[in-house]
Formats: structure tokens, C-alpha cells, sequence
């Protein structure tokens, strides 16, 4: 198979271009389609539910972003919202009505009574955890093997061996004794964290978990699982830490998942969100109890600062896209990715490729050669993500854009429609008889 045929040849000179005064050709690493192979299409134009690239090539977008855009690309209100609050200037670098106004949205939304405002979801972890550490005085953080936070370099652990692992830094770069302090555990392990409060609860500033998995494909947290971490962690006198930053208002309009229905009457000490509160745009916050949230500088000693944190055109296609997810925003969503998850599930039986499709809300990736549910990374990790790649390229090539790993999920919006379905439809037969049709290589690679 050619990943790039000719008429790719303007992502193929941007990509030449690219790699010259880029490490990879790309500003961050899953881009690269290094898990996939081929060339990278270089994007120059998106609307609703579609992609455009520089040789005028659509697609349907499933990645959205990576999240964010749950109204769909350029949608005509956030773009005149941010066309007006550019005009009127980038960025002041002082305290604008459109950071009050959308923090305001959050706190009546979430379960935070204060929120900090910040530029990226990396920047959200790093400073919760800073400030959980501030607030108890203690060093060590947990969290779950799979769970991504952004590259917080304390977070960039992976688990070894044992019930109770103390990480060792997952890249090179970080310093072993960052790492020392992390406890990575297998997810959804109710014993693992139980027998790490025994050994080190005393020493435990945070559990940090995403609030359901979708860094290692889409691994729900198990019924109560969440709820659990948060009991634990208040009976140790350490916070629990969730991470909403893909998930927050994407997959409910309150921002939180998990604490719908018969898992109400809790709340996480401290939350993080971004992606879709940012519109698109660089925006992303930690918030969450106010004695905490009182411990953060100017209030109290904990450091924490931003030169472009509130900035007037990011605080404004936030508010705008959330002020837009109203309920009907949120019930297309989630038809569309049924509709397309049966697609996918119909295909890829009929081909005879066995997987396992699993959601959180809207949503969703496969697991690939398996066919019991994933539940942890181990699980996660015995997939065959061979056949994704021939899959991935298969509907490439029909126009439908597909995130660039095995162990992403897939993103939809509220713009994408029948025309979008059909277009997927169409891409699908072909696809699954070529992962049906994908041998191993002698080497699999890694993520
Ligand atoms: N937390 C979660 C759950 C994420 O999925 C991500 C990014 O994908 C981050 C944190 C980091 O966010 P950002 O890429 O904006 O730094």
C-alpha cells in the first residue's frame, strides 16, 4: 500500500518542510501518524464535521480536535464571538470580564467553588497536584497505569512490577527522584490502591485519576470505582484529584462524568478541565474546594501563574461553546457516535475481526483481537494494534480521518450528520476486510 498516493502531494512537500525545523515534522508526537506509518496530512480548513487538506481532500473528523470541538469546527457563533473580543484586543495580561464570566459558567456547573484559569490541561494537573501537595504537606502522588495527565514530568511514570510500584520516568529527561514520588497502580484495581494506602497513606498527597479512561483507547472506570478513590483518599486525609479534561463537558453538559445518577453525593477535592471548555482555543482550569482552592497564591502560599491564563479571546470561545452545549447539543452527540459505533461494531463483525468496542458517553475506540472487556493497560496493551493500522488506512483514504493510534479515542460532534454517516458507511466494508486481512509484523511496534 502507498499511505501517500500523489495527489497527497501537498501534505507530503508541508511534511518535507516540516521535518526540517521540526523534531518529527510535528508539534506533538501522536500527529506524526508514527503508530499508523504514512504521511501525516497537513490540514488547512475545517467546518462542522469535516476536514480539509492542503490538496483539497475531505474528511470526516474523528478526532475533533482531540476533543474540543463538540459544536463542530468554526461554528458561525463562536467565530463571531471571537472575531468581536479579538478586535477589541488579544490579550491584557490584567484581570477581563470574560475569565470571571467563564469561570462562573464552570462553578455553576461542576462541583468546584473556585476555579484557577490556565493555558492547557498539562498546565491544569501539574498545578493541582502542586497545590494538593501544598495543602497536605506530603509528597506522594498515585496514579493509574494507561491514565495520561498531560506531560507534567512527576506524571510521566510507568508501572514496574508489584502491587505498589514507585515510578521510574516513562522519558528520558526526567530526573529519577521527580518520579520517586509516584505511585503508578493498575486502573480499576480496588486492591492495588487499598494495599498503597497500607504501606504509604500517611505519605499520600493525591490519588489523580481521569475521571473514565480514554488515554489507553476508552477504559470506563468499573461502577463505584471513582467513588471509591474518593472515600480512600478522605479517610487518609489525602485529596482525590479528577481529571476532567477530555471528558469534562464533552460527554455531560455538567462537566463531570461519573457523578450522574446513583454515584451522586460525592465530589473529587480538586478537578481538571480543558479541551472542550477552550472552544478550540487555548483554555483549560483546576478548581475545585474552597479551603483548597484558598491555599493558591495570591490567597495563600501555594505558586501558581500564567502570562496569557484568562486570555480574552480563549475565555470567550470557551464561554460561548459551553453557553451553546445545551441538552439537544448533547443528545446528537451521543445518536451520532451510536449510530457510528454500530457501524463500526457491524463491519468489523461481518469481517469477522474480533474486538471490542467500549464507550464512555459519546466517546468511544476499539480494541482490536480482543474479545473480553479492557479494563486496565495490561488489557489495553494485548490488542493487535496491526489491524487498526490497516483499518486507519483504509478510511483514510475513503475520507474519514481516524486519530492516528490504536490507543486514542474517537471524537464527534454535534455537527456531524447524515452525510458524515454515510460517508463512514461507505468507508467501512472495505476497512474491516483490511484489518481482517492484516498480518503481524515481525516487530510490533510501540504506541
Ligand atoms: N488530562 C487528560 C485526561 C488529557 O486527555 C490530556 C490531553 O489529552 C491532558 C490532561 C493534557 O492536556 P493538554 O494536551 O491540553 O496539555
Amino acid at each position: 500500500m502507498n499511505p501517500t498516493p500523489p495527489e497527497h502531494e501537498q501534505s507530503q512537500l508541508w511534511f518535507e518542510r516540516a521535518l526540517t525545523v521540526s523534531p518529527g515534522g510535528v508539534n506533538s508526537p501522536v500527529r506524526a501518524f508514527r503508530a499508523v506509518g504514512g504521511t501525516p496530512r497537513f490540514m488547512v480548513g475545517a467546518e462542522g464535521a469535516w476536514l480539509t487538506d492542503a490538496d483539497g481532500d475531505r474528511y470526516v473528523d474523528l478526532i475533533g480536535s482531540w476533543g474540543p470541538m463538540l459544536l463542530g469546527h468554526a461554528h458561525p457563533e463562536v467565530v463571531a464571538a471571537v472575531q468581536q473580543a479579538a478586535s477589541r484586543g488579544t490579550s491584557f495580561g490584567t484581570p477581563s470580564p470574560s475569565e470571571v464570566e467563564l469561570a462562573e459558567e464552570i462553578v455553576a456547573r461542576a462541583p468546584v467553588d473556585q476555579l484557577r484559569l490556565v493555558s492547557s490541561g498539562t498546565e491544569a494537573t501539574m498545578s493541582a497536584i502542586r497545590l494538593a501537595r501544598g495543602f497536605t504537606g506530603r509528597d506522594m502522588v498515585v496514579k493509574f497505569a494507561g491514565c495520561y495527565h498531560g506531560h507534567v514530568d512527576a506524571l510521566l511514570a510507568q508501572a514496574g512490577s508489584g502491587v505498589v510500584t514507585l515510578g521510574l520516568p516513562e522519558t528520558p529527561g526526567v530526573p529519577g527522584h521527580v518520579t520517586a514520588d509516584t505511585v503508578v497502580l493498575p486502573y480499576n484495581d480496588r486492591d492495588a490502591v487499598e494495599a498503597a494506602f497500607a504501606e504509604l497513606g500517611p505519605r499520600i498527597a493525591c490519588v489523580i485519576t481521569e475521571a473514565a479512561a480514554g488515554n489507553m483507547g476508552v477504559v470506563p472506570p468499573e461502577p463505584g470505582f471513582n467513588q471509591f478513590l474518593s472515600e480512600t483518599c478522605r479517610s487518609h486525609g489525602s485529596l482525590f484529584i479528577s481529571d476532567e479534561v477530555m471528558t469534562g463537558f464533552r460527554v455531560t453538559r455538567s462537566g463531570q462524568w461519573g457523578l450522574d445518577g446513583a454515584q451522586e453525593g460525592w465530589r473529587p477535592d480538586l478537578m481538571t478541565f480543558g479541551k472542550v471548555m477552550g472552544g478550540g482555543f487555548p483554555a483549560a482550569a483546576f478548581g475545585g474546594r474552597a479551603d483548597v482552592m484558598a491555599q493558591l497564591a495570591p490567597s495563600g502560599p501555594v505558586y501558581q501563574a500564567g502570562t496569557l491564563s484568562g486570555n480574552p479571546v480563549a475565555t470567550t470561545a470557551g464561554l460561548t461553546t459551553l453557553r451553546l452545549a445545551d441538552d439537544d447539543v448533547y443528545a446528537r452527540v451521543d445518536s451520532w457516535s451510536a449510530s457510528a459505533q454500530s457501524l463500526v461494531t457491524d463491519a468489523l463483525t461481518q469481517a469477522g475481526v474480533p474486538h471490542v468496542l467500549q464507550t464512555a458517553g459519546s466517546m468511544f475506540s476499539v480494541f482490536w483481537g480482543v474479545t473480553d472487556p479492557v479494563t486496565d493497560f495490561a488489557g489495553a496493551q494485548a490488542q493487535e494494534t496491526w489491524r487498526y493500522r490497516a483499518f486507519f488506512h483504509a478510511m483514510l483514504d475513503a475520507g474519514v480521518y481516524l486519530p492516528p493510534s490504536a490507543y486514542e479515542c474517537w471524537f464527534v460532534s454535534a455537527a456531524h450528520d447524515d452525510e458524515a454517516l454515510s460517508r463512514m458507511a461507505a468507508a467501512l466494508p472495505e476497512a474491516a476486510s483490511a484489518a481482517a486481512s492484516a498480518s503481524a509484523p515481525d516487530h510490533e511496534g510501540t504506541r
